[in-house]
């Protein structure tokens, strides 16, 4: 748990009472402040209480000895219209942070890795996390991902945090600097907490915004190039392109499946991808190519750097290999809940028998049109399937099957009996989960179960 010397005697409400809040509030309590917790939810309040947390009502109790509002990222302080206590400390001009910001005040020796985009966060993230710690680097991986920001380990100035950072924990941290900082791609998503794609562009180039060493940019969207344009006008960072399908003079990229590092000025060819189980596709391409460039800025050989590369384990529900059960792969990747990362899976396999569907996010499905013709049958499922196939019929063959269980049913007889080589069952939704489980985890859990269970499954080779 880390210490924060600079909240010792202050008087912090803490408002969001989630994993991320509930280790705020620990770590302040640690730390010597005077802590009033709040959450809206009853069961929220009541697992803090029991865990000896101080509640306190933020909405109607006294705020004149408050010195700083931490907010839980969830909450909105500005669209779709701030949350009631964020207002109130915003009419007060209490400061308003998010528990990054709290790390970076408490351990200022430690090196700053920082990683956003709309896709690929967790996976560039775990992976340069992989690549320091394989080379014997004391390194802290958490934020968005994984162990909240206040409950990993204090480092000295020989470590390394490296974060995962959402658009929204981007806008609660005005100070924190970044020693290395990753954008890799910006697509609509979360507009109506950002008040538009304006307002979500903005929250996500606040990663530069104290960047004093290395800007790493993905170039693969129209959006992300722009900021990289912009940045080379800073001469406080060394701004490196990276691509996961185009040539970049001066940066660091994959061309069909091969890595180059061209930041000498003369490309070097680095490795080859392709053997990389768990990094399929050019998106993962792109993510290897932020990742090298950014332990490569850390200081890391070559050598190094392929060696953990190679030996990334992968993450559950990101295109995750289940089974393979008479000649077809069955693929869990959960994580995709918007349609571009969708895209970004139909686009790693030949022919797909494809699950989707879901609680709709914002735009349509033209992201994952040039993946059509790769798409065998469509099993479509939750609030989303009578719109998705709508969307869909005519151009390839379509069934809403509802729930998840069905479409696994539907997909395996399917697949079972049509039998093509190469086949894949790919659960890639394109839309939240919360119409039928509580996360994508849950829904990535029960296809794998579901999978499990299926006859023949137990000659299956995960
Ligand atoms: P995030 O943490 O940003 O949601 P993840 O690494 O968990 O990203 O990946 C989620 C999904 O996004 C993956 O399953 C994949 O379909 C897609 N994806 C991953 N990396 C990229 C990328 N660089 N560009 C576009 N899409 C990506």
């Amino acid at each position: 748990m880390i210490r924060i010397p600079s909240s010792k005697g202050k008087t912090v409400a803490v408002m969001g009472l989630g994993k991320s809040g509930l280790s705020t509030a620990r770590a302040l309590m640690a730390s010597g402040a005077n802590v009033y917790a709040w959450d809206d939810s009853s069961d929220r309040r009541a697992e803090a209480e029991a865990a000896g947390i101080p509640v306190a009502s933020l909405t109607n109790g006294l705020w004149n000895d408050i010195d700083s509002l931490v907010l839980s990222p969830g909450i909105p302080h500005t669209f779709p219209e701030p949350h009631p206590v964020a207002a109130r400390a915003r009419a007060q001009g209490t400061e308003i942070v998010g528990d990054i910001e709290l790390l970076a005040r408490a351990e200022p020796a430690a090196r700053y890795i920082g990683i956003t985009g709309t896709n690929g966060k967790s996976t560039t993230t775990a992976l340069i996390g992989h690549i320091l710690e394989t080379a014997k680097r004391a390194v802290q991986i958490g934020g968005n991902l994984g162990t909240p920001a206040l409950d990993l380990a204090a480092l000295d100035q020989t470590g390394t945090y490296v974060l995962e950072l959402s658009s929204y924990q981007l806008e609660l941290m005005p100070t924190a600097a970044f020693d290395i900082a990753v954008l890799l791609n910006i697509t609509p998503d979360h507009l109506d907490r950002h008040g538009g794609m304006d307002g979500y562009k903005a929250a996500k180039r606040r990663i530069f915004d104290h960047c004093h060493g290395t800007a790493i940019i993905g170039i693969d969207d129209p959006d992300s190039a722009a900021v990289c344009v912009t940045l080379r006008d800073n001469p406080a960072v060394n701004v490196i392109a990276v691509s996961g399908s185009l040539q970049v003079d001066g940066g660091v990229y994959a061309e069909d499946g091969i890595l180059y590092d061209d930041t000498s000025g003369e490309p070097v060819e680095i490795m080859d991808l392709r053997n990389v189980q768990t990094l399929p596709g050019a998106h993962n391409a792109q993510n290897a190519a932020a990742a090298y460039a950014a332990t490569q800025a850390a200081g890391l050989s070559r050598a190094d750097i392929v060696n953990g590369i190679r030996s990334y384990p992968g993450l559950p529900h990101r295109q995750e290999l289940i089974a393979t059960i008479g000649g077809a792969r069955y693929v869990n990747d959960s994580k995709a809940t918007n349609p571009e990362a969708t895209a970004k899976a139909l686009g790693s396999y030949p022919l797909i028998y494809w699950i989707a569907g879901g609680k709709p996010k914002e735009g349509g499905l033209e992201a994952i049109e040039p993946f059509l013709p790769r798409i065998r049958h469509a099993y479509l499922i939750g609030e989303a399937a009578a719109a998705f196939d709508a969307a869909l019929s005519g151009k390839i063959d379509t069934r809403i099957s509802g729930t998840l269980a069905q479409a696994v049913r539907d997909a395996h007889a399917a697949v079972s009996a049509e039998h093509p080589s190469d086949a894949v069952v790919l659960l890639s939704p394109a839309c939240a989960s919360f119409d039928q489980f509580p996360n994508f985890e849950e829904r990535g859990r029960e296809f794998a179960r579901l999978v499990r269970d299926l006859p023949a499954a137990g000659e299956a080779t995960p």
